[in-house]
């Protein structure tokens, strides 16, 4: 998608705090964040939201939650971490390249807003 924010970033048209890259995602650190770790893992495919996804995608999928274990490792949270796919409008989506917020470092209130 060539106007796309996050495609953009994964090919280092914008830049970015990169942290992770690999074949199949990249991760980089929130612009705004809301916790002392926000890290956002996204796939190289552009797939708009989680609604958009496919049996195709189940193992990217996966993929990505086992990228934020390894940087909510690597940030020290030991004490806890979340995983959040804000997954359209109303549930807060504001880019439309799938995304997975890694948030940490301070308690995370439930449920959430
Ligand atoms: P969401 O609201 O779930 O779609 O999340 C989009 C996230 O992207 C927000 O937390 C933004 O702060 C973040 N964001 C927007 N622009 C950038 C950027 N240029 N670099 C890093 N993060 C960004
Ligand atoms: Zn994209």
């Amino acid at each position: 998608m060539s106007d796309c924010l996050f495609c953009k970033i994964r090919d280092g048209a914008i830049p970015a705090k990169k942290l992770f890259e690999d074949d199949r995602a990249v991760a980089f650190r929130d612009i705004n964040p809301q916790a002392p770790t926000h890290i956002l893992v996204i796939p190289r495919k552009h797939i708009a939201s989680l609604d958009e996804a496919t049996a195709e995608d189940e193992a990217l999928i996966g993929h990505m939650h086992l990228v934020a274990q390894k940087l909510a490792r690597d940030e020290g949270l030991s004490k806890g971490w979340r995983a959040v796919f804000n997954t359209g409008k109303e549930a807060g989506q504001t880019v439309f390249h799938i995304h997975l917020h890694l948030l940490g470092g301070r308690p995370l209130g439930w449920p959430p807003g």
